[in-house]
């Protein structure tokens, strides 16, 4: 994957309560392009493996399960700087930290249930898209 795409999931929460559409418009004005998108939903173990980096952490089962527990919509993203550009648009892992006018600010419930994923480094978007996409169609 180049350097200008990142991986995103509108997690549980989000599309739980009707906020896809909402968070796909805020990414697009963001100026990203939607390279892949599809609506699946993940088995506990499958979060586990999604989330393999944080197995040591407390937080580690109920994240599994809260990830598991309801449809996601995983996108695959393009614009320049897009990795640190989609961390600015998403916003703190913490609600409460985050800037006025970030997609968490605005949908995420609380740490956990924080609405958005985004991936930290260049690496990690495609590790994390090659996840959910086996195979990307060049649109
Ligand atoms: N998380 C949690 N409790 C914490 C920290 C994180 O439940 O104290 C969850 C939250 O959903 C977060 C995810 O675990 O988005 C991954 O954590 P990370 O530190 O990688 O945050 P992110 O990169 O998503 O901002
Ligand atoms: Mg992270």
């Amino acid at each position: 994957m180049p350097t200008n795409r990142t991986f995103t999931m509108i997690k549980p929460d989000a599309v739980q309560d009707g906020n896809s559409g909402a968070i796909i418009k805020m990414i697009e004005e963001a100026g990203f392009r939607i390279v892949a998108l599809k609506k699946t939903q993940l088995t506990p173990e499958r979060a586990g493996e999604f989330y393999a980096v944080h197995k040591e952490r407390p937080f580690y089962n109920d994240l599994c399960k809260y990830m598991s527990s309801g449809p996601i919509v995983p996108m695959i993203l393009e614009k320049d700087n897009a990795v640190t550009d989609f961390r600015t648009l998403i916003g703190a892992t913490n609600p409460a930290n985050a800037d006025e006018g970030t997609i968490r600010k605005l949908f995420a419930k609380s740490i956990e249930a924080n609405a958005i994923h985004g991936s930290d480094s260049d690496e990690n978007a495609e590790i994390e898209g090659s996840f959910f996409f086996a195979h990307i169609e060049q649109f």
